[in-house]
């Protein structure tokens, strides 16, 4: 099996497509636009403080183990693991409260008999079904491609699979099975992990949120960037190839047969198969030949995720009233969810705030970051300058503040760095800026979603949050098993 593979891209999808590719024997080099490898679960340095970069949320951590059990290795060999608990504080601005959201059962009951007496049961029954449900889709779909008729076939097996409607949206889910509103908005806040809207997307992304009562939730010393320079050096140790600031700029085509790739210094590499790790839709529009006339259908705002503002902060005190993941969830809940999808900035903005060195202490310091949702580039409606950025950094702070009980947060702040949709859309090619790729509205989920090949073109295969299963690390992590199983498949068949 001598096939040599070229791999564009090294985020979380092209670097374990490379790894599992490496590991059945292929020849494969990695090719990366930037200087640094990962994309957006790579880290960034901020005056000596390492913080990752996009991902803080292992949500879902099977497949970060099976990736390496994929691969014959073992992860404790690598990286330091450990559970965490609690899972989550949430802030409330409604009643100026906050709530830890712990694993154990029994101090999970107190939490929400202290928020509302009347849903202890619908709770705990919303987790126990969650984790069902997510067990029986893991394995039917979102592991597997769902390109041929006999996989679109499968659709019967979900409604049967599912005691739920999938039609109906997290809110109206929720709305059903639990009495409180602020435990209904917590959910539907962290239901947006993959950049949806909870208000008009199906009820499966309250999985979300729910899983790590069950699973537990994990935390990587070193952050999920850790994770990345792991699969680096086993991708090294074991021969890969990679070339850093190469960026591709057209796949090369032999009719409807992909030979390789033409790089921006207009070098050209050619190879047996390319793995694209670039975000779909923006291959579609620059790196796929005009002569293939296949064309770009995701091109509108509405077609996408939202995006984010980040703040990272070195805080020259210790915060002991935030946990390591926290929700902040403001007043005028459901204006402020949508507005991102409305093309507005949040006016009272909920946020999710991560602090790792609550456990993974750094001296006196504390690092933080803040992930507010913001609309994407094509919404149009937002100058991305120091104004806005300005803006938007004194309203984080004022939210911080007030729940936080600090005063003067601001002079405290040791070191600070920023993250716009303008550095998606740059430094990832991430088309709209967006975030979290195409968006997972009932249209672009599943069969809808672009799957690891395009019909009709041959030897090339697609990774990535853009393509199915969807966004996010565990999720695209799955998309990398789903493209070599295919890869693999189609070889056989050739022979
Ligand atoms: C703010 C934010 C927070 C998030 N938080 C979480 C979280 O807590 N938990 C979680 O699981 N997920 C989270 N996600 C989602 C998760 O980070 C992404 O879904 C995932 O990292 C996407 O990986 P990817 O490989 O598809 O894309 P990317 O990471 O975008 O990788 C694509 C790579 O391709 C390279 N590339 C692009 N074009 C070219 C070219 N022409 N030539 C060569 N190289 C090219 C890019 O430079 C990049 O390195 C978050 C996302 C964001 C934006």
């Amino acid at each position: 099996m001598n096939k040599n593979i070229l791999v564009v891209g090294s985020g979380i999808g092209g670097l374990s497509a490379a790894i599992r590719l490496q590991n059945e024997g292929y020849a494969v080099t990695l090719l990366e636009k930037n200087s640094f490898l990962g994309g957006k679960t790579s880290n960034l340095s901020c005056n000596g403080f390492k913080f990752d970069l996009c991902a803080t949320i292992p949500v879902i951590f099977d497949p970060y183990i099976e990736l390496f059990k994929d691969i014959n290795e073992n992860i404790h060999d690598y990286i330091d693991i450990s559970l965490i608990d609690p899972l989550y504080k949430v802030f409330f601005e409604n009643n100026n409260s906050n709530y830890i959201f712990s694993s154990c059962i029994p101090k999970l009951t107190e939490t929400i008999s202290n928020i509302d007496n009347r849903d202890f049961k619908n709770y705990l029954s919303l987790i126990s079904k969650s984790y069902i449900d997510f067990t029986e889709i893991n394995n039917v779909f979102l592991k597997v491609p769902l390109t041929t008729n006999k996989d679109i076939l499968k659709l019967k097996n979900i409604k049967t699979l599912i005691n739920k409607d999938l039609d109906s949206t997290c809110y109206e889910y929720l709305k059903d099975n639990l009495k409180s509103e602020l435990l209904i908005n917590s959910l539907l806040f962290q239901s947006m992990y993959m950049g949806v809207s909870p208000y008009n997307t199906s009820s499966l992304f309250t999985i979300l949120p729910l899983i790590n009562y069950s699973t537990g939730m994990f935390f990587i010393r070193g952050g999920i960037s850790s994770y990345i320079k792991s699969l680096v050096s086993i991708f090294k140790k074991r021969g890969g190839n990679i070339k850093i600031n190469s960026e591709v700029t057209k796949f090369i085509f032999n009719n409807r047969t992909c030979i390789g790739v033409l790089l921006k210094n207009n070098e050209q590499l050619f190879s047996d198969i390319v793995v694209c790790n670039a975000d779909v839709p923006y291959a579609l529009e620059n790196l796929l030949p005009k002569e293939l006339n296949i064309k770009n259908k995701y091109n509108s705002a509405n077609d996408f995720s939202c995006s984010s503002f980040i703040m990272h902060l070195v805080i020259d005190k210790r915060i002991p009233q935030l946990s390591i993941h926290n929700s902040i969830i403001s007043e005028n809940f459901k204006y402020n969810i949508e507005a991102p999808f409305n093309g507005y900035l949040q006016t009272n903005p909920h946020l999710y705030v991560y602090c790792p060195t609550r456990i993974n202490k750094t001296g006196n310091y504390e690092l933080i970051t803040i992930n507010l949702r913001v609309p994407n580039l094509l919404f149009n409606n937002v100058t991305w300058n120091n104004k806005t950025i300005y803006s938007l950094k004194n309203s984080i702070i004022n939210t911080l503040e007030k729940h936080l009980k600090i005063s003067n947060l601001q002079n405290y702040i040791k070191y600070e760095k920023y993250i716009t949709p303008l550095d998606f859309l740059n430094a990832f090619n991430s088309y709209a800026g967006a975030g979290y790729g195409i968006n997972h509205s009932f249209k672009n989920l599943l069969f809808f979603r672009p799957q690891c090949k395009i019909k009709g073109l041959n030897n090339l295969y697609f990774v990535g949050a853009s393509t199915h299963p969807g966004a996010g690390v565990s999720i695209v992590l799955n998309s990398s098993k789903i493209a070599v199983s295919t890869i693999n498949e189609d070889i056989k068949k050739q022979q």
